[in-house]
């Protein structure tokens, strides 16, 4: 019976003393199993696990949150002594069942992350009967544990420096992604000199003389920094970052021209206008027939607007195409940009050329930002994610459970 209550409740080297249902009055009636931790792993210290003499009785008896067994939700209750550690002064003593300071189970805090990861908050809070500031307080805890256990900034040799703003944009992180996997590696709280440099004083002079490449989307304060720790590595642009510029850009085009109906009281044609916008900064291949429709449309009767969109098609393909022809295409396009007579398109032109040794690094050493942009998308997603984040730390927490790869196992599965 023993051995099946340890496998229920996902417990090992602890000894089950009872197993009782218990009536919270008008609360459900809840499992309550008391246990000890087995001889070997009873008075050790919850830092470093050595054994440790006892101190005290701390403050008696302790509940932990477990999973559910079947559908009754379910604690494991413990006293909660503590011991001296010669390292560590006074602490709890550690229980084989709970990470250090957890008010619940390793198996029910790895199972939150899991969910945490892959479903909705809202599914994650009602099946694990939590709220929402619980859940990112164990994703804060289980990325921690994860993070602790192999240095993750370990082999970078490409990477690529991004800011993502949250809060409403009012607030930035600086993240730092490694182009070979896609993974997130590290992020900071800020978007300044000073943060980046966090980075490089985790990672080391050593490993820093190891990057061979560093992407980033034009801030002068990564270039500097970068310039600064990490002088060898090829400087590169995201092209993922200079389409976006061009889009911001055709996006103006097509507001000014609405406005510019409005004012003169042709309120069907900027109707139909305002409703256009994903047919001109989706990609062509993704466009659905009425979108396609409205492209020729446009064509017809916007030829200013239709000149926007195909100066930012163009400039797409500059970064499809291999490292010759990319440069020709560039050329091709700054000079078309140029006498565009779209003045944001002019000011693009300006911009992107003072840019082109940068733009010629990306083409020339063929940096497939593909999974690098994947995870920025992601990232924004994240910060928009309902429920949000009481604090940039549970935002960076998240963030690596599903883009740093420290997300747990479900537990139980072999
Ligand atoms: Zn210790």
């Amino acid at each position: 019976m023993a051995r099946v209550w340890r496998r229920l409740l996902g417990v090992e080297h602890t000894v089950i003393e009872a197993v009782e249902l218990e009536d919270n009055g008008a609360e459900e009636e809840v499992l309550v199993a008391r246990v000890r931790p087995t001889r070997s792993r009873r008075s050790r210290c919850s830092r470093c696990l050595r054994p440790c003499r006892g101190y005290d009785q701390g403050d008696r008896r302790r509940r932990w949150r477990a999973l559910d067994v079947g559908t009754v939700k379910t604690f494991l209750e413990a006293d909660a002594p503590r011991v001296s550690c010669p390292e560590h002064g006074v602490v709890v003593a550690a229980v084989p069942w709970a990470r250090p300071g957890a008010r619940c189970t390793t198996d029910f805090e790895d199972t939150c992350a899991w969910l945490a990861a892959h479903a909705a908050g809202s599914v994650v809070a009602a099946l694990l009967r939590v709220t929402w500031r619980t859940v990112t307080g164990i994703v804060t805890r289980v990325v921690a544990d994860l993070a602790g256990r192999a240095d993750r900034l370990d082999g970078l040799r490409r990477i690529g420096i991004d800011e993502i703003a949250h809060r409403k944009g009012h607030r930035y992180l600086t993240v730092v992604v490694d182009h070979d996997t896609g993974r997130l590696v590290w992020a900071g709280t800020g978007r300044d000199a000073a943060t980046l440099r966090g980075f490089f004083d985790a990672l080391g002079a050593e490993r820093a003389a190891l990057l061979t490449h560093v992407s980033a989307d034009g801030a002068e304060w990564i270039h500097t920094v970068v310039a600064e720790r990490a002088g060898q590595a090829v400087l590169c642009l995201d092209p993922f970052h200079v389409v976006a510029w061009a889009t911001k850009a055709l996006d103006a085009v097509r507001r000014d021209l609405w406005n510019e109906l409005r004012r003169a009281g042709r309120t069907e044609q900027a109707a139909a206008l305002k409703g256009s916008r994903w047919a001109l900064v989706k990609n062509p291949g993704d466009l659905t027939g009425e979108q396609r429709t409205t492209l020729a449309g446009i064509a017809v009767t916007n030829k200013a607007l239709y000149r926007a969109y195909l100066l930012k098609e163009q400039l797409r393909a500059v970064f499809q195409a291999n490292s010759a022809e990319g440069r020709a295409l560039l050329a091709g396009w700054l000079a078309w940009a140029r006498r565009s007579r779209l003045p944001v398109f002019v000011k693009l032109a300006k911009t992107i050329d003072r840019y082109r040794d940068l733009i010629w690094n990306t083409l020339d050493h063929g940096l497939s930002n593909a999974r690098s942009e994947a995870t920025n998308v992601h990232l924004r997603v994240l910060t928009r994610r309902a429920y949000g984040f009481h604090s940039p730390e549970s935002l960076i927490a998240m963030a690596m459970l599903t883009r740093g790869g420290l997300c747990p196992q479900l537990p139980g599965r072999a």
